[in-house]
């Protein structure tokens, strides 16, 4: 047992850490405010290696691992949670499925971009009715020729709004065998004939995170950017989709972290009845409480991606570390709000942006819902 972050991890999370402060944190409510896009920011990301920690350097990346990667998260999350889940999409999801089922050829021209930060990945699973069940869905893929034709529509993709995203993961239905419709995964560029950004979704936070509806009408992709086994298409994508539920729980962890530093300074400042109210007990426990499950969720998000680097299996690890952040974060943040009183529900204060954004955390890479399925077959069949 080695519970010590290694020097390469402590120095990605200072490096990050200081970035974090002296660039996004001061941008932040600008960007919630105004939904714009900060690419300043996302290019100076990529010139840090940020996007690329856990792939190698042929293919632009750092060399790194994903307990780095996740180190990284939590401290970006923790200045701006929109930038934490670019960085989930982008490097967890589709940059570790092309990684890890792509070509020689397909990681050279669509993974080096992406670890280098230049361009940025997106994936495409949810439809209009299929969401949970994400095996339900209708988009198809016809084999004509030398090109792939594909015809449906992806809904709630994230990233793909972006001036520098230049490719989504398409699952598609591309067949059927005996046990129903065969599901594969396509590498579709932005610019293919037929793709088209559908309507730019008005949400309830998360604005500068561009997330779009995606049309394909025939749209026509080259025969080899059929990505991995063609008949494996959906279980590459719930791969890939389990490191994503890790990001997930470090970008909690990063928010109510800023939550718990936000209260605590707040509570040793704010004075009533002639002391700071941090002298409360009431509010002594609240912060207390904070701190045990933040440092229960880090831990967890820690260890998921711990036996991931190891090549173990880590499916339960992953969706215990999810649903526990993910439902910690949405406390932690009405905790911190309740610390500011008044002060927290006004936006000068960013415990109001943060209490507005952590619901999604619960929604996003299978609902705390779907978490729980997954951890009730597991014990059911231990
Ligand atoms: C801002 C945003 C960004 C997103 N980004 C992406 C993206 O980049 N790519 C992508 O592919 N998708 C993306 N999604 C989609 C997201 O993954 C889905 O919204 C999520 O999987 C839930 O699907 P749904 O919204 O259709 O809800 P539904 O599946 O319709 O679920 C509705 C409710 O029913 C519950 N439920 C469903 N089935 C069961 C069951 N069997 N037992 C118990 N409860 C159940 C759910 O937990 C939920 O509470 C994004 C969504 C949002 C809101």
């Amino acid at each position: 047992m080695n519970f010590d972050v290694t020097d390469e991890h402590k120095m990605i999370r200072d490096m990050v850490r200081e970035f974090t402060v002296e660039v996004i944190v001061p941008r932040a409510e600008e960007m919630e405010r105004t939904g714009e896009y900060p690419y300043d920011i996302m290019t100076q990301m990529g010139e840090l290696g940020i996007m690329g920690i856990p792939f190698p350097e042929e293919y632009g990346g750092s060399g790194g691992d994903w307990v780095g990667m996740h180190v990284c998260i939590e401290e970006i999350s923790r200045g701006d949670l929109t930038l934490g889940a670019m960085l989930d999409v982008t490097t967890s999801v589709a940059g570790q499925e092309i990684y890890a089922f792509g070509t020689e050829g397909q990681k050279k021209e669509w993974l080096t971009p992406i670890a280098r930060g230049t361009n940025i990945g997106a994936f495409a699973l949810t439809e209009p009715n299929s969401g949970s069940d994400a095996g339900a869905l209708r988009t198809k893929a016809v084999l004509e020729g030398n090109e792939w034709v594909l015809n449906g529509t992806k809904q709630f993709v994230t990233n793909i709004g972006l001036d520098n995203a230049s490719v989504v993961l398409v699952a598609a239905m591309s067949g059927k065998n005996k046990k129903g419709n065969i599901i594969s995964t396509f590498i579709v560029p932005k610019r293919a004939p037929g793709f088209q950004l559908g309507k730019k979704y008005e949400k309830m936070t998360w604005h500068a995170s561009a997330t779009h509806e995606v049309i394909m009408e025939d749209c026509r992709i080259p025969k080899e950017n059929l990505l991995g086994d063609p008949t494996r298409g959906f279980a590459q994508h719930l791969a890939v989709l389990q490191t994503g539920r890790i990001s997930i729980a470090a970008i909690s962890v990063g928010v109510a972290q800023a939550c718990l530093d936000n209260a605590l300074t707040y509570a040793k400042e704010r004075t009533q009845f002639g002391q700071p109210i941090f002298n409360f007990q009431a509010i002594q426990f609240k912060l207390a409480d904070m701190a045990v499950s933040i440092e229960l969720a880090r831990n967890q998000y820690l260890k998921a991606a711990w036996l991931k680097d190891q090549g173990r299996k880590n499916t339960f690890e992953a969706s215990v570390a999810k649903l526990y952040a993910s439902e910690m974060v949405e406390k932690v943040a009405s905790d911190a709000v309740q610390i500011h009183g008044g002060y927290g529900y006004m936006d000068e204060y960013p415990v109001s942006r943060y209490y507005k954004g952590v619901k999604l955390l619960q929604i996003v890479e299978g609902t705390s819902e779907v978490q729980r399925m997954i951890l009730s077959r597991i014990l059911w069949s231990q």
